[in-house]
């Protein structure tokens, strides 16, 4: 699992439950972010992600 944003890899830990979030872009794909990432706002990712904001 890597991050989609700083394409580090994400800790991943039990039941498939990664040390970062999946934030859900305006046509519902998911983009697994890091930790780190994670401090940015939902729409900041998605902006740098290039995906559509809902
Ligand atoms: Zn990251």
């Amino acid at each position: 699992m890597k991050c989609e944003l700083c394409k580090k890899t994400i800790a991943e830990l039990f039941l498939k439950k990664i040390k970062g979030t999946y934030v859900k872009d305006a046509k519902g794909k998911l983009h697994s972010i890091c930790f780190e990432c994670q401090k940015l706002t939902k729409k900041d990712v998605l902006e740098k992600l290039n995906a559509p904001v809902a």
